[in-house]
């Protein structure tokens, strides 16, 4: 058996799960019709993307079991945390919801509470479930998840709480259905897994070793997508940079995105996230060069001083990474820079953090998303100390926030005036009258509009930005 066939789990197996779904279905259909109640499930996410990507493949799963979707906890007959490791706050929230739930579940006993992604792949979280959480139903991992039917299907008919968790460097798993959250934009996950162990992070133990897709299911899945309308694709992975060097015929990140760029009708494409020691020139030139690939780029640097990159593993020096940059400014002149900062890194003195001002001063990234350094379990900086205070990181970051607004700001007032293309996503979440969409460069436009405009390109003018989005009017030539 080839390596490859060793971590493609086998079209069976997702058949046998396929078989459960058609089951549990039955006997939701036959107690829909017996008690007239509809079954409804709550499916709440954490972190990133990659776990919003695994929310659609379990609201796929649960569509086809006959559920429908709520928010609301009361009405559920199941809920479902999909969790996350990356940072503490994500999972004491976890702990406190899950811990909520005991009184609902108290009144509804019929109600099934499950587990799963990140958080649960860590030995101390699922022991301390067992201990304290008892009223939890079952407990899968980001390696399991295509086994959730059988899970439930267990939960269903069992008292305990039914685990399910495998320590394994990670499979690739195709055709599991999948529920996708809105009718524009789509994300497609072209690789699991991360093999750089930067020395902070907790995802290459909880998602395992690097593992693409065949690019042949990729461009399938996408082609699907076109045809369903969708206009715009993120390329999903921990590492988009390290594509495909496990497939058997190696083919690299800019390969693909070539081979993306060219399916009939996509109109957008993005890709997150990138490391900057696998950003490559033929990426850069490839990025400049597909018309359909969106002038943006989301590159973390994590942090300026070279002695705090070498601590975090991240293998590249400030100068390296201001090198790139340079050079995606030149081939790309409208390209749209965000990227992630940890600041408080222990080690980290207030000297090395002007480092991190002076590459935020250099670059003018147009967005940024900052933390402070929150220790992980089992990561090497657990260890590590910290010579700066709490109240130290914290100026620091007030500094940086303060720093990135206002350059924020000064990126934004340069579309004062001009026409920007924006894919219309629906109505503003704070104002039903008012649009809201995304230029290519990943700004946020609010505009006034009609039902007619949502799924469509719309040009508008802009006369109007804050910090954090622009505003404007639709261009009559549109219609
Ligand atoms: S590249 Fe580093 S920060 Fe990103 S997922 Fe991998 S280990 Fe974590």
């Amino acid at each position: 058996m080839s390596k490859r066939e060793k971590i493609q789990i086998p079209i069976e197996e997702i058949n046998q799960q396929k078989e459960i779904i058609n089951r549990i279905r039955q006997r939701n259909d036959f107690d829909i019709q017996r008690t007239g109640e509809k079954k409804r499930a709550v499916v709440v996410t954490y972190g990133c993307q990659q776990n919003e990507n695994d929310s659609e493949r379990l609201r796929g799963m649960l569509r086809d079991m006959g559920y429908e979707f709520t928010e609301e906890k009361e009405e559920a007959d199941l809920i479902i945390y999909n969790t996350c490791a990356v940072r503490e706050n994500a999972e004491l929230k976890v702990f406190g919801n899950v811990g909520a739930l005991k009184h609902l579940k108290a009144k509804k006993p019929h109600m099934l509470i499950g587990l799963c992604g990140c958080m649960m792949q860590q030995e101390h979280v699922v022991k301390q479930i067992k201990k304290k959480y008892k009223h939890v139903d079952m407990v899968f991992g980001t390696h399991t998840l295509y086994r959730f039917p059988e899970v439930l299907d267990k939960a269903m008919n069992e008292a305990y709480t039914v685990i399910d968790i495998l320590n394994t460097d990670g499979y690739i798993v195709e055709d599991i259905p999948i529920h996708r959250e809105g009718s524009t934009k789509a994300w497609v996950s072209i690789m699991y897994g991360c093999n750089n162990f930067c020395s902070y992070c907790i995802v290459p133990y909880v998602r395992g070793r690097e593992r693409s897709r065949n690019p042949q299911d990729i461009v399938s899945e996408i082609k699907q997508l076109v045809s369903e309308g969708y206009k715009e694709i993120t390329l999903l992975g921990q590492n988009v940079n390290s594509y495909g060097k496990d497939l058997e015929k190696p083919m690299d990140f800019a390969d693909l995105l070539k081979t993306v760029n060219e399916i009939d009708g996509i109109q957008r494409i993005r890709f997150m996230t990138s490391h900057p020691k696998d950003i490559s020139d033929k990426l850069i030139q490839t990025m400049s060069e597909c018309k359909n690939v969106c002038e943006q780029l989301h590159l973390p640097f994590q942090a300026g001083s070279n002695r705090v990159l070498h601590l975090m593993n991240r293998k590249y020096t400030k100068e390296k990474y201001l090198e790139i940059i340079n050079k995606v400014k030149n081939a790309i002149p409208d390209i749209a820079l965000t990227s992630d900062v940890i600041v408080g890194f222990p080690g980290e003195t207030n000297e090395d953090f002007e480092d991190t001002l002076e590459v935020v001063r250099q670059v003018e990234f147009d967005s940024l998303f900052t933390f402070i350094y929150s220790p992980r379990k089992g990561t090497p900086a657990e260890k590590m100390k910290d010579v700066i205070s709490m109240e130290e990181k914290q100026a620091n970051f007030q500094k940086l926030l303060d720093m990135q607004n206002k350059i924020s700001l000064k990126k934004n007032q340069q579309y004062l005036g001009k026409i920007v293309e924006v894919l219309v996503e629906g109505y503003s979440k704070t104002n039903a009258e008012i649009l809201t969409g995304r230029t290519r460069t990943g700004k946020i436009v609010n505009f006034p509009g009609d039902d007619s405009m949502i799924g469509k390109l719309i040009n508008i003018k802009i006369d109007n930005v804050q910090t954090w989005s622009l505003s404007g009017q639709v261009v009559k030539e549109n219609f």
